[in-house]
């Protein structure tokens, strides 16, 4: 099958149906591919309470069933699939779905998000949402004066970790190796903050509970011994990967493939192609900003095809 539409919008998290809803009330006739994660990270998290207009919170998978319903109200084309390949090199950008079906598209809307990294364990994924999280600004607050481990020793590790030391009573930061990736000034940070304790040379062997996170085992692999943190909250930030491998020498992208935008727009090295969300942010990685990005991808490629004359 083969298609030409004006606006191809391809990932469906905050970035793209901000994108959707923008390029629709515009009159760009978007068609929006879900992708393998429709809703993409939100729909992992259990409650949001810091996306601004839900003062009461609300849950991440309905938010996103929100931000979609919006989308289609304004006549977005939502429809299930995922990108396979893409050609980038006429004037007419060419997007393969699923392997069979053809999109041509005056502009296309990158907003295929970054994915983090898992440890690997059945119990990081049974307790996912449940104790188990991936975001400490997202998920911190939960966890209020209670006892926390966090797994990573880069700077994301060493941020949340300071993060977490300020609303929890303790903070675990478990480290594979006698020392930390992260900068020399986060490591301080980290090091002078009273209720953290690190762990070095230990791997998380299992997150234990039933319904909700109860403990973390711990193995010291220098000491070969196993100790027990009794802890309610685990956080995840042995860090992210971006979802771009699909536009791995067509699109410019950092050195750990993170897309690159002309600062101040979301404007990629290839004309008529945009990049929103997490994709092209390893920085605030929030919902909210991800929707900022969306929607300015949507006036990008509004403006882009009023310069071609593309009605
Ligand atoms: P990084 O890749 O820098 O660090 C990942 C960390 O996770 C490493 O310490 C690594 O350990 C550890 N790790 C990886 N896999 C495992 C595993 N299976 N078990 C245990 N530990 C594991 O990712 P970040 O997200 O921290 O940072 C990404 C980029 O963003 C970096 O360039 C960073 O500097 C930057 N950043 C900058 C910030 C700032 O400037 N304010 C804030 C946040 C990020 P090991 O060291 O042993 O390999």
């Amino acid at each position: 099958m083969e298609e030409k539409v004006k606006c191809l919008i391809i990932g469906s998290g905050p970035a793209g149906y901000t994108a959707a809803i923008y390029a629709a009330r515009a009159d760009m006739k978007p068609v929006l591919y879900q992708g393998l994660q429709p809703g993409g990270q939100l729909t992992i998290t259990t409650e949001v309470e810091n996306y601004p207009g839900y003062p009461k919170g609300t849950m991440g998978p309905e938010m996103m069933e929100d931000f979609k319903a919006q989308a289609e109200r304004f006549g977005t084309d939502i429809r299930w699939g995922y990108a396979t390949s893409v050609d980038f090199s006429g004037a007419v950008h060419k997007v393969i779905i699923d392997e069979t079906t053809t999109i041509f598209a005056d502009t296309v809307i990158i907003a295929t998000g970054a994915s983090a990294k898992w440890l690997g364990l059945e119990s990081e994924q049974r307790l996912n949402g449940f104790g188990v999280s991936a975001c400490a600004v997202c998920d911190g607050f939960f966890f209020k004066k209670q006892d926390v481990a966090i797994v990573g020793a880069g700077d994301t590790a060493a941020e949340e970790a300071t993060y977490l030391a300020k609303l929890c009573n303790k903070v675990y930061m478990i480290i594979r190796r006698d020392e930390m990736r992260a900068s020399k000034a986060m490591q301080h940070r980290v090091q002078n903050t009273a209720n953290i304790e690190i762990i070095y040379n230990s791997e998380t062997k299992e997150i234990l509970g039933e319904k909700t996170v109860e403990a973390v085992l711990v193995y010291d692999i220098k000491n070969k011994v196993e100790r027990k943190l009794d802890v309610t909250g685990f956080f995840v930030a042995i860090g992210h990967q971006p979802n771009t491998d699909l536009f791995k020498g067509i699109l410019d992208m950092d050195e750990n493939g993170y897309l690159i935008t002309i600062p101040g727009t979301t404007k990629t090295n290839v004309g008529g192609i945009f990049a929103a969300g997490d994709v092209a942010d390893h920085v605030y990685r929030q919902a909210v900003t991800a929707a900022g990005t969306g929607c300015m991808a949507a006036i990008d490629a509004e403006r882009y095809l009023a310069a071609k004359g593309i009605h």
